[in-house]
């Protein structure tokens, strides 16, 4: 049996396992199929403070896995199924394995996974000219036009970045009014190669018989339809938290998220805590994922001291 299982390999999981790993309490970490989590498909990350000259997401996810391994943390890939937290030990139940793992406390740093349209031509050309990551399929664009969906800062960036490798980037929003913080958009702006196409609601993916060939769109001021042509279509329309698996035996808020006491990493279940982005609807930083992380670890040291007093009421009340 393990003092803790942390489930989740991004910023917030690697920083918990960091610090349980440092305390002695040799934690088991578990590696879903994205290892690294969402920074393993960004480039060039910029406000992680401690690098000026900034660092690439995979060896700055890298780094903190080592880092973690050096002070003795066990890692173990596989995909978690379901958890019982209805009785003590805890049990974790991982994919090709036939007996569940018990664990005293559970850190859920299960991050949240990237959305779609849920348009027609979408999910037959995942991998055929569709994509959610730029960082890992630009390069199969260069000198192509692409198409980035979203007004969002996910989708500034990517649309910035995919100008090193594309001929053009037409970045299609639904509105006429981006959600993206100032200082992306306007490096978005200032980018040549990147072209606007506002107020444009997706429909379909089109394809012909040599791949992807563009994106069908609504003109939501004059109604009408347009093909815009593209060989890529890059989706970048925010995430949805990775929770089902916990099959509702963690309090959620409407939209999948894990309701923590403010100011903590505590779920409902005593011993159980979450941190990073399956809790973090606000800031959703690797920076504020990775301190969640730290809480998370110190939440739950405190716990197997058998110190802390486990009290939501305030929670449960809002
Ligand atoms: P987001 O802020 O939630 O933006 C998602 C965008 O996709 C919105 O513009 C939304 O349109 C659009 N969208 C959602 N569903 C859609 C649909 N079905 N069809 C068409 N468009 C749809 O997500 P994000 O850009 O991934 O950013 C998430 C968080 O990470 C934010 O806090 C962001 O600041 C942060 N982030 C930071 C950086 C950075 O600082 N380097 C980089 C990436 C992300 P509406 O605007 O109309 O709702």
């Amino acid at each position: 049996m393990y003092k803790s299982i942390v489930i989740g390999t991004g910023p917030s999981g690697l920083t918990a396992a960091i610090y349980l790993a440092r305390a002695n309490l040799k934690p088991l970490v578990i590696e879903g199929l994205e290892p690294g989590g969402q920074l393993t498909t960004t480039t060039e990350v910029e406000n992680f403070p401690g690098f000026p000259q900034g660092i690439m997401g995979p060896e700055l996810m890298d780094n903190m896995r080592k880092q973690a391994e050096r002070f003795g943390a066990e890692f173990r890939s596989g995909w978690v199924e379901e958890v019982d937290f209805s009785k003590r030990p805890f049990s974790v139940k991982v994919t090709g394995q036939e007996d569940a793992l018990q664990a005293e406390t559970v850190i859920i740093s299960t991050g949240a996974s990237a959305r779609y349209l849920g348009i027609p031509g979408e999910q037959d050309n995942v991998g055929r000219g569709v994509s959610t990551c730029a960082t890992c399929d630009g390069f199969f664009f260069r000198g192509k036009k692409i198409i980035v969906v979203g007004g969002g800062d996910s989708a500034m960036e990517e649309a910035s970045f995919l100008t090193r490798f594309a001929s053009e980037v037409t970045l299609v929003h639904r509105r006429d009014e981006l959600r993206a913080s100032k200082i992306m958009q306007d490096r978005a702006r200032e980018n040549e190669k990147v072209k606007w196409a506002l107020n444009r609601t997706p429909l379909e993916v089109v394809t012909d018989d040599k791949g992807v060939k563009g994106l069908k769109v609504r003109n939501n001021e004059s109604g009408q339809e347009e093909l815009i042509e593209a060989n890529g279509v890059f989706v970048a329309i925010g995430h949805t938290p990775n929770t089902k698996f916990l099959g509702g035996q963690i309090k959620t808020d409407d939209h999948g998220y894990i309701v923590v006491k403010p100011g903590t990493t505590e779920t409902n279940v005593p011993g159980v805590f979450a941190c990073g982005d399956v809790q973090d609807t606000k800031y959703r930083q690797a920076i504020t994922a990775a301190g969640s992380g730290c809480m998370a670890a110190m939440d739950c040291e405190k716990f197997l001291e058998g110190a802390m007093v486990h009290d939501w009421s305030e929670t449960l009340d809002q």
